[in-house]
């Protein structure tokens, strides 16, 4: 149950209602307290300060439409997703960032094609030990150094809690990976941010608790999150996950979070990644994460996958019909 309390309860009084009435407080236009879903009633002693009340079903309570029945706006500064805006946002890069003429090529591209969100992890969370991790705080920096000098956004993502507060500093979008989407200390510390977060579905999670993983992040203040279908594990091993368009379907009808795709780990094969990158445009979605590499069979993460720039320039200029097709512009 969510419950508007009235502006006239001082945030001292709210943090005694939070307390006598275990529910989380959130202190924004007007103080806010959420409980379980499984609260039905509102306790008595509450009613007095109680503006508004909002039963909801499920825990997906702020991400839910039931409270908020349109979807949220993400506001990057100079362009944004979500509400009326009708935007598809395109972000591209490679997978990892692997050295400073590799990096600065992909934001060259990005340049080229007006691509505003350039991509790449620093902290890799790899499957095996033995491969390559990523460059770490120098990955950041070169990242940084693309941002200053091709007036680019960064999106990159925070492998585990040992480095969260470096790639907030550096990050305009904090992308959280479908690893580390269970991670409480991570979606606690993203909560604690204004800057924007893109929360990727782990490939063994249902909708439910992907979406609950969202909460920890809205109900902890922070509301700029984009939900990122990635793929899940399903009994099929030709391709290297299966893409949910289904699941994407269900996002849309039931939340009001923005909800950007990522083909490109779904399938795993860059043969494939074009045509799916317009599956999902063609759904009326709020953006697309693509990978792309300068020369992707040295890529030292995600090789198979990763578009070089030909393919991409290509995939690019059949998007934007696409997009205006189901009323959307690509940005
Ligand atoms: C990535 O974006 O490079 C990545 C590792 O993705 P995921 O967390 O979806 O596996
Ligand atoms: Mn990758």
């Amino acid at each position: 149950m969510i419950i508007h309390l009235k502006k006239s309860v001082s945030p001292e009084q709210a943090i005694q209602l939070a307390e006598l009435h275990q529910s989380i407080l959130l202190q924004g236009e007007f103080p806010t307290l959420i409980t379980s879903s499984k609260v039905k009633t509102v306790d008595e002693s509450l009613v007095p300060y109680a503006e508004a009340i909002f039963v909801t079903d499920t825990d997906i309570q702020l991400a839910g439409k039931q409270y908020i029945p349109t979807k949220r706006t993400i506001d990057f500064g100079g362009f944004a997703i979500g509400g009326n805006t009708n935007n598809a946002l395109m972000i591209t890069g490679p997978c990892s960032v692997e050295s400073e003429s590799q990096i600065e090529q992909c934001a060259e591209l990005c340049v080229e094609l007006g691509v505003k969100v350039l991509r790449a992890g620093a902290y890799k969370p790899r499957t095996s030990p033995y491969t390559f991790q990523g460059l770490g705080l120098e990955g950041l920096k070169l990242l940084d150094k693309m941002r200053t000098k091709h007036g680019l956004q960064i999106i990159t993502e925070v492998r585990d809690s040992t480095h969260i507060e470096e790639v907030i500093e550096y990050a305009d979008i904090v992308q959280i990976g479908a690893k580390a989407m269970y991670d409480q200390g991570i979606l606690r510390k993203c909560a604690k941010t204004q800057k924007p977060v893109l929360l990727k579905r782990g490939f063994g999670t249902t909708l439910q608790e992907f979406v609950q993983a969202a909460e920890f992040v809205l109900s902890g203040g922070n509301f700029n999150v984009i939900l990122c279908e990635r793929g899940i594990r399903t009994f099929e091993t030709k391709t290297r996950f299966t893409l949910d368009l289904c699941g994407v379907s269900w996002l849309k009808q039931y939340t009001n979070l923005p909800i950007i795709l990522d083909p490109s780990h779904a399938i795993g094969y860059a043969y494939g990644v074009a045509d799916l990158a317009r599956a999902c445009v063609a759904m009326g979605i709020d953006g697309l994460l693509i990978e792309t590499h300068p020369n992707p069979k040295v890529a030292k993460s995600d090789a198979e996958q990763q578009l070089n720039f030909e393919e991409f320039r290509a995939l690019h200029s059949s998007l934007g019909k696409v997009a205006e097709a189901v009323g959307y512009r690509l940005i």
